[in-house]
């Protein structure tokens, strides 16, 4: 563009000396319908040209603002109509530098009306520039939008994973510089079973509720995000010692534990949380929400409700965890399981009358791995579906060979009763291996009950009916056995091993184990003493008059040929005798 005259009698007027006359007036037409606010200057920092569009952006008189015009005069009179914050004169000075260096400005104003304006300052020949200025609040407006969408839960609006994370990192660099923080992570208990019997939406106001009783514990500076599902964090800052993240979890129980109201339904829900605490656990953002991960899932496992801060032992727990995870899968695959059977003996004949079938895990490295430590995996992955199956057509498949009158009891997982394919499972299993239905024993613990519903119910009555026997197994480890024994017709009821081991401490235990085998007596159900050990236990539950009795006093679970060659034995015997 060629140089502009100088001093034009119009701010908008604007001549080119190798343009016609026409060209001109386009050229005008076109500068003062432009969206953008257009000047010029020259290099004493007057004015030479400015579009309309740049006097109604600001509201500006074109007496003031007209060619000639200084800019420090221009800038004082947007300072009088309020739509410019700074100061003139140093405003001036360092643009006019900047130019003269052939430096290009190129910034976002936010004016004091709240408007947004991008503004340029850019060189041209002969020492003054051009300047271009947008009104770009709309444009803004989205884009942080959109910025805090990123960063924000949608349901909650409160921080997600990704601003926590860019947060922690910020926090980490005062706990270099000497100061703690703790990282919680905080998880609903029994939020499933709030969606799945009320619905997604009641569920989603729920969480939203929580949410606002988190933001309500926690202080201004720390951070409350929700990472996902029923999930939260929190970055609880400037801390002075570590016990201050359990006051804060405390709190935070406290407040959450109390009923929520939703769409006329009364909800009560509980919260667990792990701790890790920095510097002491960790400085690093990554291995502080990691470890405080861990510590939840301890929580979790300790009973919920209730928090625990990281220890280092938990990381090496849960690597043995990962890996037997990991080999358990390929457990089924390569046949690393086999079926123990523990006799079950009526106490009054002192004859075996039955077997409980108990699972054990020959792991190539570890040897003999106790069932008490993979089921809770297997039933966690789900693979717990897959080995139920395995190991009740395995029971069914030795148990067929047995004597007529010996049962074999097999354990159900609560996961394998919420499968709705069990009673058909049950059906095949018996069908393949020809093993009549009565012969075989099904035994779930109260937790099954727990989950009350309808189907598990109806799939009991379904087993039963077709002649398969249940028994409520552990009875006396959960806290209202009573009344389950009201919701189904058990067909035997097995002691918990603690009530007989604390059989000789006194006259309480003696007093419930007698009056559970009363019970089972008057509900024609079978009572099985489970763990007896020694013979002054045995004589106790035959004087009580206890049913059956399983335990290491007569025998520890043993391999399949084993009861085999038992058998044998006592057929041999009947035979020479
Ligand atoms: P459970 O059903 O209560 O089984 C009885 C457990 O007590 C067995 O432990 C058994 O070996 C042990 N036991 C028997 N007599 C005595 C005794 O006199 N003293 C002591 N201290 N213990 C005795 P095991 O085989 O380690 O099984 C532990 C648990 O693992 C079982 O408890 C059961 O809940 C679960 N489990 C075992 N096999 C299976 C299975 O095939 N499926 C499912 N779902 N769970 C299983
Ligand atoms: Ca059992
Ligand atoms: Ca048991």
């Amino acid at each position: 563009m060629d140089q502009p005259k100088q001093h034009q009698s119009r701010a908008d007027i604007l001549t080119f000396p190798h343009m016609t006359r026409k060209d001109e007036q386009l050229l005008q037409t076109v500068l003062n319908n432009m969206s953008q606010g257009v000047l010029m200057f020259d290099s004493e920092t007057r004015l030479t040209f400015c579009n309309q569009r740049y006097l109604e952006l600001y509201g500006l008189s074109s007496e003031i603002v007209k060619p000639g015009c200084h800019l420090r005069d221009l800038l004082r009179h947007r300072i009088e109509l309020g739509n410019f914050s700074g100061d003139a004169d140093e405003y001036v000075a360092r643009l006019k530098s900047g130019i003269a260096e052939g430096k290009t400005f190129n910034n976002v104003v936010n004016l004091p009306d709240g408007r947004a304006f991008s503004v340029v300052n850019k060189p041209i020949a002969g020492g003054g520039w051009l300047a271009t200025h947008e009104d770009v609040t709309e444009r803004q407006r989205s884009e942080d939008r959109i910025a805090h969408m990123a960063r924000h839960d949608a349901l909650t609006d409160l921080p997600n994973r990704m601003l926590l994370l860019e947060q922690l990192n910020h926090e980490i660099k005062r706990v270099k510089r000497g100061e703690c923080l703790a990282v919680l992570c905080l998880d609903l208990d029994q939020f499933k079973s709030v969606n799945d019997a009320l619905g997604h939406h009641i569920g989603d106001e729920l969480l939203k509720l929580v949410g606002e009783r988190l933001r309500g514990c926690t202080r201004e500076l720390d951070v409350v995000a929700r990472m996902g599902g029923d999930e939260f964090a929190i970055i609880m800052t400037q801390m002075e010692q570590a016990a201050d993240a359990a006051t804060l979890s405390k709190r935070i129980r406290d407040s959450v534990i109390k009923p929520y109201q939703v769409e006329g339904h009364q909800i009560v829900t509980d919260i667990s949380i792990g701790i890790s605490v920095a510097p002491m656990d960790a400085v690093e953002s990554d291995e502080l929400l990691r470890n405080a991960d861990m510590a939840l899932y301890d929580a979790k496992a300790d009973g919920r409700g209730t928090f625990r801060f990281f220890e280092p032992e938990m990381n090496t727990r849960m690597k043995v965890r990962r890996e037997l995870e990991m080999d358990l899968r390929k457990a089924l695959a390569t046949e690393q399981f086999e079926l123990y059977y523990q006799p079950l003996v009526v106490l009054e004949t002192n004859e075996v009358n039955g077997f409980e079938a108990l699972l054990r895990w020959n792991h190539p490295a570890r040897g003999m791995v106790s069932p008490a430590d993979f089921i809770p995996i297997a039933e966690e992955t789900g693979l717990i579906v897959p080995l139920g199956e395995w190991v009740l057509k395995a029971a069914c498949n030795e148990a067929v060979h047995w004597p007529e009158h010996i049962k074999v009891a097999v354990n159900l997982s609560p996961a394998q009763l919420n499968c709705r394919n069990l009673v058909s499972m049950v059906t095949s299993a018996l069908n393949e291996t020809g093993m009549p239905p009565h012969k075989l024993q099904l035994e779930i613990t109260e937790t099954v009950l727990l989950q009350n519903t309808f189907t598990t119910l109806a799939t009991l009555h379904q087993l039963r009916k077709m002649g398969v026997q249940i028994a409520l197994d552990d009875f006396g480890t959960g806290y209202s056995s009573l009344s389950y024994l009201r919701s189904f017709p058990f067909d035997k009821i097995k002691i918990d091993r603690s009530f007989i081991q604390d059989l000789s401490n006194g006259a309480e235990p003696l007093a419930i184990v007698n009056a559970v085998a009363g019970l089972a007596k008057c509900l024609n159900m079978t009572s099985t003493a489970e763990g007896v050990e020694t013979q002054q236990q045995m004589d106790v539950l035959q004087a009580i008059g206890c049913t059956e009795m399983q335990g290491y006093l007569f025998s520890h679970a043993r391999p399949a040929n084993e009861i085999r060659q038992f058998f044998q034995r006592k057929i041999d015997k009947a035979g020479a005798a």
